[in-house]
């Protein structure tokens, strides 16, 4: 096998699609010595890296796939402007997905995720600490912590079992039992929360297209190369990758596909067939806060949050299966704020911009991150879903080292991109 190895001893290298997962991940194999490309058909953040809540959520390592899952989505799936919804008209696209996420919600499978997720967490929050030393990050983050708020000692009682699980993986919180234990960490909030849980170690970015493009700006100051240019198909031939695309023919050693929700299209034109499907979120974002947020707060059993982004607020959420191609929803987004009104008193929720993202699922919540088993020179980075900006600096460095033929620092098995074996 032979590469072109330029003068820094690495080899060429595209990585396609240029959310969080792709700049991290380009950023990670330039500071390795390859010569990198990041290609993406619209620009830099300007799919679902742009508008998510800004969270490092490394707390969550409960993947959505799991036996509590399967008990709550009836009742929520009755409502169509529910935490969880299903697009009438895309439901049949959904069965092979839903016939694997429903394998995945299974007591011994739930078990392992949780385990493969945490163990990815922990790697990713080492890894975010060297990003942010790396770029000159911190005026970039905030470390405020989470709150994740109840109603009632019914729905408290409820959710420790997750809090256990936390405690058992290593996770700092603590569980507070009256709306004045919640009021010292965030006052203001509507009386019907009693119980909350804290959790101190938790970041967020300011913004995250702010700081997607920030880790952009360091990956061209440093030589690298941004293209707008969309992919049509990839073919392995010899000792190389050759990309079909609107902008002619690009060959390069190695590719890594890191294009979010759309990357089982291409990992399709090389026969790889991978149950990607989408979680498409709303969200809207008021340009100043009205209420004021301390810390970002969480509104579990009605599947939103509300985190300060620049220096106004996002109030988003909401899990709705719909494919890539319907129209979007916006009455979700509506829901949401409504609701923030009523849980944040003296919130006004007018004047916001509506918004909806894909984002990029797999059955069981892990990641696919590995090489193609049809092509070895092309790497798979995606399907990260509620947690992309969160797991994108450890993604970065496990690919950047899979490029490389190096030594892991995580079996990956757990996320090889056909564990499903290849069945959509
Ligand atoms: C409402 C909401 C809230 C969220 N909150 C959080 C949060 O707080 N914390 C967190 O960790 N995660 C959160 N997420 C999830 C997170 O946003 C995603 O997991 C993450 O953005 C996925 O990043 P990505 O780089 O894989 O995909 P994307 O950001 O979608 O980037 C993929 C890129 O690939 C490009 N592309 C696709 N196909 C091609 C092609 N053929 N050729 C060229 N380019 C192509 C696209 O244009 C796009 O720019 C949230 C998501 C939503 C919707």
């Amino acid at each position: 096998m032979s590469e072109s190895y330029n003068q820094s001893g690495g080899t060429s290298v595209i990585v396609i699609g240029a959310g969080i997962i792709g700049v991290s991940t380009a950023l990670a194999l330039q500071d390795r010595g390859h010569a990198v490309t990041l290609l993406d058909r619209r620009g830099v953040a300007e799919e679902t890296s742009r508008g998510n809540a800004g969270a490092f959520a490394f707390t969550d390592v409960e993947p959505l796939a799991s036996p509590g899952i399967l008990l709550k989505a009836p009742k929520w799936l009755l409502d169509p402007l529910g935490p969880l919804s299903l697009r009438p008209a895309y439901a049949h696209k959904m069965l092979p997905w839903a016939r694997h996420f429903y394998a995945a919600s299974r007591p011994r499978r739930h078990k392992a995720s949780i385990s493969a997720q945490a163990r990815l967490m922990t790697l990713s929050r080492a890894a975010l600490v060297r990003l942010i030393a790396r770029v000159e990050g911190e005026p970039l983050m905030r470390r405020e912590g989470q709150l994740q708020v109840y109603e009632g000692e019914a729905e408290y009682r409820a959710s420790l079992p997750a809090w256990e699980l936390r405690r058992q993986h290593g996770i700092a919180f603590d569980l507070l039992e009256s709306p004045e234990a919640i009021a010292e960490i965030q006052p203001g909030l509507a009386s019907r929360f009693t119980h909350a849980g804290f959790t101190p170690d938790w970041m967020n970015t300011v913004d995250p297209k702010l700081w997607t493009e920030h880790l952009a700006a360091c990956f061209r100051a440093a030589g690298g190369v941004i293209e707008t240019n969309d992919v049509q198909a990839m073919v392995q031939q010899g000792d190389a990758v050759v990309l079909e695309t609107t902008a002619g023919l690009l060959r390069a050693d190695q590719v890594v596909v890191a294009a979010g929700a759309w990357s089982h299209r291409l990992a399709r034109t090389l026969g790889d067939r991978i149950p990607l499907e989408t979680e498409r979120g709303y969200n809207t974002t008021f340009p100043t806060c009205t209420f004021d947020l301390r810390t970002h707060v969480t509104f579990s059993n009605h599947g939103f949050v509300v985190s300060k982004i620049g220096d106004g607020l996002r109030v988003g959420g909401s899990v709705e299966l719909g494919g890539l191609e319907l129209p979007p929803n916006y009455r979700r987004s509506e829901v949401l704020v409504q609701k923030a009104v009523q849980f944040l008193p003296g919130f006004d929720g007018t004047g916001g911009t509506q918004w909806m993202g894909f984002r990029p699922s797999m059955p069981d919540s892990l990641p696919a991150i590995g090489r193609s088993p049809r092509a070895d020179r092309v790497t798979y980075a995606f399907g990260h879903g509620h947690l992309g900006l969160t797991q994108s600096a450890g993604t970065a460095e496990i690919v950047a080292d899979i490029v490389a033929r190096r030594p892991l620092a995580l079996n990956i098995a757990p996320y090889a991109p056909l564990r499903f074996g290849g069945q959509p």
